[in-house]
């Protein structure tokens, strides 16, 4: 009985280990392979320094967790805006040796500040934004007529698309550069007893309190996350190339939904234009009916101005995920896989992958970009069609 038991259960414990060992030498691999190319191919005509730095920087640290890494992108926040008051008016009366009844001096308080939204287009996500803002009160007036001075305005710099919306309504669609919109105004300041200075009352004491600023709480919506999406099923890579060609670092693995959250990273170009460039995780077939990771995904696809669909060009007939995609994307919003995109095949590197290129491109009509997330092969191509489309589309 004993030993059947310990027949059964030995496989078990061994096969944890071999899959560690395999997962190691895979690593060692791809090391090893990145290390070959880069030997290889000394200049690019690209500037990605900043992402072989960050390569190197994020060796030393030690891979982050995914679930930290969800702080680097917040495409939701809810956020509380509590305007200032105004100051206190002041009763007060002037007097001075030879002017005993100097009449009533008491200035107005000052305005409490408002606080603002301001789109800033330096801004990548809602991340700096803190649950709760307070903007400075007005000072109260004080006598010879001196008022007090209005709180400072609070600006809040959000991406370029961010969406103010207050109990589902859409307050404003802050889509250009440096829009503001004035989200919650300041109390106004109380008047000092000089105010009520008139012909029948001419020794006033009435002095007036400040009003309360507005207070609101509000939620803000990212709607254009990146310049370009990468659209594939799991497994593709697209994580792997975002790692490539930019300096983010969302998690990978050989195994489907790795990553749970899109990630953006930034493409340099040596005249300084950034590219955004977004990692967007969870399509798998029937992700239009709410299946896998769902709908969400979808609708940051939709918040892209440019598409790059990436296939397992070593997959059995990868030209049919490309027609899935394109049926997923379209069940979701008719004519979203009419968006300017390219296709990048991907996986390169493997010799399927090279048997399958010329049929793929015989099924397809629009440009093919054969890439290697993993050995990082042609990726070039990939950074410079990418600044074709941005400039095409975008200017
Ligand atoms: P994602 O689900 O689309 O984000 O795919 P991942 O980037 O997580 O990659 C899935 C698996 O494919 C990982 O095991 C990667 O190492 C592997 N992979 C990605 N790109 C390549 C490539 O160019 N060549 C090879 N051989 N494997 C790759
Ligand atoms: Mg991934």
């Amino acid at each position: 009985m004993l030993a059947t038991f310990l027949r059964f259960q030995s496989p078990l414990r061994i096969l944890p280990d071999r899959s560690l060992v395999e997962k190691n030498l895979t690593l060692a691999a791809c090391c090893l392979l990145r290390a070959a190319w880069r030997l290889q191919v000394p200049t690019r005509d690209v500037s990605t320094a900043a992402a072989l730095q960050a390569k190197v920087r994020a060796k030393q640290k030690g891979e982050i967790s995914e679930k930290k890494l969800t702080r680097y992108f917040v495409d939701h926040r809810r956020v509380r805006l509590v305007a200032g008051s105004g100051g206190k008016g002041v009763c007060s009366f002037h007097s001075e040796p030879r002017k005993e009844w100097g009449g009533p001096d008491g200035g107005n308080g000052g305005d409490g500040g408002s606080i603002s939204f301001k789109a800033d287009r330096f801004v990548k996500s809602l991340a700096q934004v803190v649950p709760v803002y307070m903007a400075e009160n007005g000072q109260s007036g004080s006598s010879k007529n001196c008022y007090g001075r209005n709180g400072r305005p609070t600006f809040i710099n959000v991406p370029v698309g961010t969406v103010v919306k207050e109990n589902e309504r859409t307050l404003v669609d802050l889509c250009e550069h440096s829009q503001v919109y004035l989200a919650v105004f300041g109390g106004s300041g109380g008047k000092g007893n000089r105010f009520f200075l008139s012909n029948e009352n001419r020794a006033p004491t009435t002095a007036t309190p400040g009003t309360e600023g507005q207070d609101r709480v509000l939620h803000l919506e990212l709607r254009t996350m990146a310049h370009a999406g990468l659209v594939g099923f799991p497994n593709a890579g697209k994580s792997s190339l975002l790692r490539a060609i930019s300096n983010a670092r969302p998690a990978v693995a050989a195994y489907p939904f790795t990553t749970l959250n899109p990630h953006v990273g930034i493409v340099d170009y040596r005249d300084h234009e950034q590219v955004a460039v977004a990692d967007i995780p969870g399509i798998i077939q029937g992700a239009h009916l709410n299946r896998g990771l769902g709908i969400s995904f979808l609708r940051h696809i939709e918040r892209c101005r440019f598409l790059l669909f990436v296939v397992d060009a070593s997959s059995p007939q990868p030209w049919t995920q490309l027609q899935h995609l394109r049926y997923e994307l379209d069940q979701y919003e008719p004519g979203l896989s009419q968006r300017p995109h390219a296709i990048v095949a991907n996986k390169m590197d493997l010799r399927e992958a090279r048997e399958n290129l010329e049929t793929l491109k015989s099924h397809v009509t629009q440009r093919i970009i054969p890439v290697s997330a993993l050995t990082g092969h042609n990726t070039e191509e990939l950074i410079l069609h990418l600044r074709e489309l941005y400039d095409g589309y975008l200017h």
